[in-house]
């Protein structure tokens, strides 16, 4: 621990102020729970990530009252269609699945996370910290010391100081902190992953297809292309690709788009453009000492299928109740003794495992194919689409088993 760093108390520190810290965060302020939640980042991020959000993720919401106003700022997407070499083969109707939310949302992430930033605010003024790295974490049983670092304030000054450190000491970690999560790290959890070779191109167009609405997803031998209504007459095409460009350009997922669906993208009304690969990784365990894992620190699976924020944002509602708990009876035992934390470990990493399961058959359906077994994957496609097997489709799509 750095000499001289001050030290801060408070019941709850949330690790992360992504998508599922700031939806914890948030939780445990409206039940009076005092939280700090540290971020690194001091605005929003550079990357561009999620759009989907699914029917249990805005139920989720709903505690937050917040549902209301990020349906009405997103898209409702109704309905998928298949498509493959020119021919529609059939579509899955989402609004089936849950009659309060019978769509998926599109929604930047960045606009979620802004909507999250200010209700946490709103709660809890100030405790949100942006700025501070969290780069160590020593757990003493009945609480746990935090110790983070904020950087000198850019500036002219090449001899400015190295910064600020502090160390917050808190009754329970929460580690939000994503894949690459630091906490995770530190407090020795390993993880099963594995990686895929799929590689995909992915980027933002002005919506010139006349879909309105629907999502559409192109089963071509040349591997998949998929799109999704955006706010602002907008569309996000992602294709999959052999490889990770160094620098992703719009002209050419354009061109990989034109030549496999027939659609004309306009690079010149581009907003972003990136590539990814992917990988599955989910920790082994969520509870250890005073610490707990959720969202991507927890799981992190294929992007493709869109399921990362609504089941860090179950991790967090399952895991609101046990904190509050926690800090009213105030056990100084390590969390996984406890029965709660342990049904709670148990319940979400089942979850991780189902929506991993979820992600590789989206991602295996969407594979480049020879044109024979392209052909053959069409008539699967179009039969399954076309009989009742439609509706556990789109059950598993909408995350309804969640
Ligand atoms: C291309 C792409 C598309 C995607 N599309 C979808 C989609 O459509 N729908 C969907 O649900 N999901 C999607 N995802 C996944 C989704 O983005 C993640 O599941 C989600 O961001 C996880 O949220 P999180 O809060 O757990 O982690 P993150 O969003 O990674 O947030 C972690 C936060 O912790 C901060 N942090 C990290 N380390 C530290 C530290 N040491 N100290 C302080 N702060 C720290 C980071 O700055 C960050 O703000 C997509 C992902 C990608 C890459």
């Amino acid at each position: 621990m750095p000499p001289g760093a001050p030290g801060r108390e408070c019941e709850v520190v949330v690790v992360g102020g992504g998508p599922v810290g700031l939806f914890l965060g948030a939780l445990l302020a409206q039940q009076g729970v005092d939280v700090a939640v540290l971020e690194r980042r001091t605005g929003p991020s550079a990357h561009s990530r999620a759009i989907g959000l699914h029917p249990p993720g805005l139920a989720a919401l709903r505690r937050l009252e917040l549902d209301e106003e990020i349906v009405a700022q997103g898209v409702r997407v109704e309905r998928g269609v298949g498509r493959s070499r020119g021919h529609q083969l059939g579509e899955l109707a989402f609004d089936r699945v849950r009659p309060d939310f019978p769509f998926v949302l599109s929604l930047p992430q960045h606009r979620t996370e802004a909507v999250l930033r200010r209700r946490l605010e709103e709660l809890a003024p100030g405790a949100l910290r942006r700025g501070w790295d969290v780069h160590d974490v020593q757990d003493a049983g009945g609480r746990v010391d935090v110790v983070a670092a904020r950087p000198p304030a850019p500036g002219p000054d090449p001899t400015a100081g190295p910064g600020e450190h502090a160390v917050w000491r808190a009754r329970v970690l929460v580690a939000a902190d994503g894949a690459r999560s630091v906490v995770r790290a530190r407090s020795g959890i390993g993880t099963d992953a594995k990686p895929y070779p799929d590689t995909f191109l992915m980027g933002d167009f002005a919506d010139t297809t006349g879909d309105g609405n629907t999502a559409a997803i192109y089963l071509e031998p040349g591997g998949v292309v998929e799109s999704f209504p955006l706010p602002g007459r907008m569309r996000r095409w992602v294709a999959h690709t052999g490889s990770v460009p160094v620098a992703p350009r719009a002209e050419d997922l354009a061109s990989i788009v034109g030549d496999r669906t027939g659609e004309v993208l306009e690079p010149g009304s581009h907003t972003m453009t990136s590539a990814f690969t992917v990988r599955r990784q989910l920790a082994l365990r969520l509870v250890t000492g005073r610490q707990v894992l959720i969202g991507d620190a927890a799981h992190e699976f294929s992007p493709i299928g869109g399921q990362g924020i609504t089941l860090g944002w179950l991790d967090a509602l399952a895991l609101a109740p046990l904190l509050e708990d926690l800090v009213a009876e105030d056990p100084r035992c390590p969390l996984p003794v406890i029965p709660s934390f342990q049904d709670f470990q148990r319940t979400r990493l089942r979850s991780a495992r189902r929506a991993a399961r979820v992600a590789e058959l989206n991602m295996a359906m969407g594979r480049p194919v020879s044109a024979v077994a392209g052909r053959a994957r069409g008539v699967a496609v179009r039969g399954a689409l076309r009989t009742p097997l439609r509706h556990p489709l789109a059950w598993a799509f909408t995350m309804a088993w969640a």
